[in-house]
């Protein structure tokens, strides 16, 4: 898919949810929170649901969440529109409540869809709630930091996952943000490892890739910058190639 081809299945959803009543946070919003970014982006953040400023806003992590979310990305070198941004419930819950598991299946279709246009190689989850869709099994304090394969079930076909904490969580307490910060510096080499997994997938037949024989943090030795190249605007698999640099093919070979 194009840039504007994905742009405009991106609103159509968008559409959608500014009109759903699927569940019962539909009746205390403000706002319904679809989502923004990229189109293009291959990296694809998830929080948990909209706060009370989102809702006002209807974007999603305009608070001090989302303040903290954007020193996060800017300590790699990334800013908020570089990628795209979402959560597990685009509606408010009231008192900043955990979603309950009905409205989290009753929403689950959207991020799917955006999930499926978006085509991204990295999935970024933000707290338990949205690494439970993602990386099932397992808990924060053992998974933050980690990567792992998404099941093409998530609308995710060839992503990896990579999950951490909530910038929620972070600002409440001084050792969660430190983790936080050193976690968001392995993104550019998870995200390299990711693409270079996602591009042996494309190129083998199903089921004859091996996705997950890299152990996680492989890629680690490389650092986000060997590339030389901006790590988030690679195109698509199914778009047109944007020509390698020398140092790209040397990293890819
Ligand atoms: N917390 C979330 O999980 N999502 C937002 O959009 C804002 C705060
Ligand atoms: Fe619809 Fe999701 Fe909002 Fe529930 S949270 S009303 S399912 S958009």
């Amino acid at each position: 898919m194009t840039a504007p081809e994905r742009r405009a299945a991106l609103d159509a959803i968008a559409a959608e949810v500014r009109a759903c009543t699927a569940c019962r946070l539909h009746a205390g919003r403000a706002n319904a929170v679809p989502g923004e970014g990229d189109p293009m982006t291959e990296v694809v953040l998830v929080g948990e649901g909209p706060g009370v400023n989102e809702d006002r806003l209807g974007r999603p992590f305009v608070g001090r969440a989302g303040d903290l979310l954007v020193r996060l990305l800017a300590s790699i070198g990334w800013q908020r529109g570089d990628v795209f941004i979402t959560n597990v419930v685009k509606c408010r819950p009231p008192d900043n409540r955990d979603p309950e598991p009905d409205e989290v299946a009753a929403c689950a279709p959207y991020l799917r869809r955006q999930l499926e246009v978006l085509d991204p190689a990295l999935v970024v989850t933000l707290g338990r709630h949205s690494m439970g869709r993602f990386m099932p099994g397992t808990t924060i304090s053992r998974a933050h930091g980690t990567v792992a394969d998404v099941d093409p079930a998530t609308g995710a076909r060839h992503a990896r996952v990579f999950a951490m904490y909530h910038p929620a969580a972070a600002l409440r307490a001084a050792a969660v943000e430190t983790a936080t910060f050193a976690d968001v510096a392995r993104i550019p080499s998870a995200l390299v490892e990711a693409r270079e997994l996602r591009e042996r997938s494309v190129r083998t037949p199903a089921g004859a890739g091996t996705p997950g024989a890299a152990a996680p943090g492989a890629a680690a030795a490389v650092g986000p910058d060997a590339t030389g190249a901006d790590p988030l605007h690679a195109e698509s698999h199914d778009a047109p190639q944007r020509q390698p640099d020398i140092d790209q093919l040397t990293l890819f070979t």
